[in-house]
C-alpha cells in the first residue's frame, strides 16, 4: 500500500485507510510514528551529496534515507501527501499549513504580472483578499464570473479578461460558500482549450476549490480541471483542530508546487501531518453521516414557518441547469448550507444565542454542528450590495452539520426557532 500510483485500482474507502505508510519503514509500527525532527542525518559525506544532487538536479536518489530538512519535506508529509493524492486520483499531492497557503502557492507559481485570472463567484474570502488587495499589487488582473455555469457568461468573461493579456488561470469553487452556486468543471477546462488557440498556444490553468465537498463526493480532475486545491482544515481533518491546504494534480504541476513551497517554507508540520493522515481513514464515513445528518435538517428548516428559503444542494430542482452539472460533477450533496430566516439580523441573533447545542462558530466541516451568521462574520469585509447579489442577507444563516444525533440536531434548531 506505498506505491505513488499503485493504488488507483482500490476503492477510496480502502486507500483512506492504509495508503502512503509502510509499516517496515517504521520497526513495523502498525500506526505511523511522529518524526518530530527538524533535520535528518547521513551514515556520510558521499551520502548528503548524493541526496543534494537528487534534490536538487534530479539525480536517481541514493539507496536509504533521503531527507534534508523538514522544510524540503520529512516522513510525516510525504505520507499524507500519497494518501491524499490517492484520495484525489490524482499522480501526485503537495500539503500546506493553511488552505490559504495553497492557494497561494498556486497563484504564485501559475500568475506572472499582466496575467489574468478567471475565478466563479462568490469565492472564499481569504481568496478573494488574495487575488484583488495582493496579486492586484503584483500587476494580476482578477474577473469575476457570476454563473459559472453558463457557457456564454463565462466565455464572455474570459473575453473581457482576454483583452489586456493572457488569461492564466480559471479557479473554481463549486459548490461556492454559501450560497451553494455551482460552477461547470468540465466546460471551464473546455474554454481553458479554447482560450490557448488565441495564446499561442498557452492554455489556463483549471483550478478547483474542493473544500465543501472533498474528495469522497467529487473528483474534479476526472472532470478535465488540472489541480484539486483542499482547505483540509475542513472535512478532511474534521475535527476542527488544525490547519492545513492540499494541492493534487499531475507531478509536473505539484513537485514545481513543492519546489516553491521550499522557499515560501509554507510545508505543514509533522504533528499536523499525523493527525490528517489519521483523520483520512474515517472521512469516508463522517462524508456518509454528516451528509445524512445535513439532509434530516435541510427538510427540517425547509418545511419551517420561519425560515423564508434554504439553498442545500440537495434541492436543486431537477431539469435546471445546476442539477444536470451536479448529477454528472459531484456524488453527493455535502453537509453544509445556508438558510434564510424571515425578517432580518434581529431575528438571526435572536435564534442564533438561542442555540444550546450548535456552536456559534466560523469554519466547517468538524465532527460537532457549527452555525454562523454569515453577513456578520464570514462575509463582514464583503459590501452589502455585493453580498446580497450573491444571495447572503441579514437573515441568512450558514451550518455545517456534524455528526451528533439527528434528533436532537432538530429539537435544538425547533427550540431556537421558537425565539424568533
Ligand atoms: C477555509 C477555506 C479556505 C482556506 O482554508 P484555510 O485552511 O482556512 O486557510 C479556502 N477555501 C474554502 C472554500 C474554505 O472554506
Amino acid at each position: 500500500m506505498t506505491e505513488p500510483d499503485g493504488g488507483s485500482d482500490l476503492q477510496l474507502e480502502t486507500l483512506a485507510i492504509g495508503f502512503g505508510y509502510d509499516p517496515s519503514t517504521a520497526f513495523g509500527a502498525a500506526k505511523p510514528p511522529v518524526f518530530l525532527t527538524s533535520t535528518f542525518v547521513y551514515p556520510s559525506a558521499e551520502h548528503a551529496k548524493a541526496v543534494h544532487a537528487a534534490y536538487f538536479d534530479g539525480a536517481p536518489p541514493p539507496e536509504g534515507s533521503n531527507y534534508i530538512y523538514a522544510r524540503l519535506g520529512h516522513p510525516n508529509l510525504d505520507m499524507v501527501e500519497r494518501r491524499l493524492a490517492a484520495l484525489d486520483r490524482a499522480e501526485d499531492a503537495a500539503v500546506f499549513s493553511s488552505g490559504m497557503a495553497a492557494m497561494t502557492a498556486v497563484t504564485h507559481y501559475v500568475l506572472r504580472p499582466g496575467d489574468a485570472v478567471l475565478h466563479s463567484r462568490p469565492i472564499y474570502g481569504g481568496v478573494h483578499t488574495l487575488l484583488y488587495d495582493h496579486l492586484a499589487e503584483f500587476g494580476v488582473r482578477p474577473f469575476g464570473v457570476e454563473d459559472a455555469l453558463s457557457e456564454a457568461a463565462l466565455s464572455a468573461a474570459a473575453k473581457a479578461a482576454g483583452r489586456d493579456g493572457p488569461i492564466g488561470l480559471i479557479m473554481l469553487e463549486t459548490p461556492a460558500n454559501p450560497t451553494a452556486a455551482v460552477a461547470d468543471i468540465a466546460l471551464a477546462a473546455g474554454l481553458a482549450r479554447t482560450i490557448a488557440v488565441g495564446q499561442g498556444g498557452r492554455r489556463p490553468l483549471v483550478s478547483v476549490d474542493n473544500t465543501f465537498l472533498g474528495p469522497f463526493v467529487q473528483t474534479p480532475l476526472a472532470h478535465g480541471a488540472d489541480l484539486t486545491i483542499t482547505a483540509l482544515t475542513k472535512y478532511c481533518a474534521g475535527h476542527s483542530d488544525l490547519l492545513a491546504g492540499g494541492v493534487s494534480g499531475a507531478r509536473a504541476l505539484v513537485e514545481p508546487l513543492k519546489k516553491q513551497r521550499m522557499v515560501h517554507g509554507s510545508h505543514l508540520d509533522p504533528f499536523s501531518s499525523w493527525l490528517l493522515l489519521r483523520s483520512l481513514e474515517t472521512l469516508p464515513l463522517r462524508t456518509e453521516k454528516a451528509a445524512s445528518n445535513a439532509l434530516d435538517v435541510a427538510r427540517f428548516l425547509l418545511d419551517h414557518p420561519k425560515v423564508e428559503s434554504v439553498t442545500y444542494l440537495g434541492f436543486h430542482a431537477s431539469g435546471s441547469p445546476a442539477r444536470a452539472v451536479l448529477d454528472r460533477q459531484a456524488r453527493g450533496s455535502g453537509s453544509t448550507f445556508s438558510f434564510t430566516l424571515k425578517g432580518g439580523e434581529a431575528e438571526a441573533f435572536r435564534f442564533l444565542n438561542r442555540l444550546k447545542l450548535m456552536r456559534l462558530a466560523v469554519s466547517l466541516g468538524g465532527s460537532e454542528t457549527l452555525i454562523c451568521h454569515p453577513a456578520s462574520t464570514t462575509h463582514y469585509a464583503t459590501p452589502k450590495a455585493l453580498r446580497q447579489d450573491v444571495g447572503i442577507l441579514d437573515g441568512t444563516i450558514r451550518v455545517s452539520v456534524g455528526l451528533e444525533h439527528p434528533k436532537d440536531l432538530l429539537a435544538d434548531l425547533a427550540q431556537a426557532l421558537e425565539a424568533v
